[in-house]
């Protein structure tokens, strides 16, 4: 069964063209990241899967019952399925009510029974911080309280938005530590939406590539990491950090120049053409169609790779087959 089945899922926001024919699938108990630039629309994916945004067309089902388009009241029953942590914590944290009245809505709504104790325990928080203020904490713990807040329904899926970004770097590790620890320990799938190609080498089992509100690689982590086939995973990859110092001086980032185009008016053909290093005439007005190039579900939308995976590498200075 899958904890999440998203199909060819649309959020438009009048003319702006936000998500336009995502389709993913979450196994139980597994983890996706959903990588691209702010403005991609990952975002806003992450907001339909738990319908804080109604969607424009498509499907989202939620092991296995389609939730796309029911009302407040039609969805109680499926709310204990799915949560969602922010990226700020301070901004999705109530700050006139305690951390524990915070932590424990989530079941007192649902009409369930739970320990905040233990959630705050399971995050690393001491029980005593149920009686503290929001804004008596620091962001780390804050987001430890948000992600105590999210886990306390027992979920099957936990969409994760940028858990991360908004907080010291020195803090970041540990709360990323701390989800890999309860996703393997809770068994929960996982929607892990990042900017930072890095920080999921080592959590996710599958990953997303979005650019524009489209998909253009998916695949398993070891594939994506190991033989991107889009340039544009390729030109992410060569920017991220990597832990080794010397090979970090000797990496020569992809330049992709201009901004990300704008999604009131998407370039034509392929979207990524107009920033692409290897496009060609084709790619400015055929649509690429996401195609399976691997037994394992690798999947990439680019003219330029062959049915065996080969094509362009944006890397190598002559972005010649690989
Ligand atoms: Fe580049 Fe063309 Fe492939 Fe798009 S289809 S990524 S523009 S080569």
């Amino acid at each position: 069964m899958n904890a999440l089945e998203v199909e060819d899922l649309v959020m438009h926001f009048g003319p702006v063209r936000a998500v336009d024919g995502v389709t993913l699938r979450i196994r139980e108990g597994s983890v996706v990241a959903l990588v691209g630039e702010s403005g991609s629309g990952k975002s806003t994916v992450g907001r339909c899967i738990v319908r804080l945004l109604e969607p424009t067309g498509g499907t989202v089902r939620l092991a296995g019952a389609d939730i796309t388009h029911l009302s407040r009241r039609q969805l109680r029953p499926h709310r204990r399925y799915v949560s969602i942590v922010f990226q700020d914590p301070a901004g999705s944290l109530d700050p006139r009510l305690s951390v524990g009245d915070i932590v424990g809505e989530p079941l007192r709504l649902m009409r369930r029974k739970g320990n905040v104790a233990d959630a705050l325990r399971r995050v690393g928080l001491r029980p005593e911080v149920a009686q503290r203020s929001p804004h008596e904490l620091s962001g780390g713990q804050r987001q430890r309280v948000s992600i105590a807040r999210a886990l306390i329904s027992e979920p099957r899926l936990l969409v994760a938005d940028e858990p991360t970004s908004a907080l010291d770097v020195s803090v970041q590790a540990a709360v990323l530590n701390l989800l890999a620890d309860l996703q393997r320990d809770l068994g929960f799938a996982c929607l892990f939406i990042t900017h930072d190609l890095s920080a999921v080498e080592y959590l996710a089992d599958e990953v997303a590539v979005m650019y524009l509100g489209q998909l253009v690689e998916q695949g398993p982590r070891a594939r994506i990491f190991g033989t991107p086939a889009h340039p544009y995973t390729q030109a992410l990859l060569s920017a991220a950090p990597v832990p080794d110092p010397v090979a970090q001086r000797q990496r020569k980032p992809v330049l992709l120049g201009d901004d990300l185009p704008s999604a009131i008016d998407p370039p034509d053909g392929c979207r990524f053409h107009t920033r692409c290093p290897v496009a060609v005439d084709r790619c400015r007005t055929v649509v690429p169609e996401s195609r399976v190039i691997g037994s394992d579900g690798h999947q990439v939308a680019c003219h330029l790779v062959e049915a065996d995976g080969s094509g362009p590498d944006v890397r190598t200075s002559e972005g010649v087959a690989r």
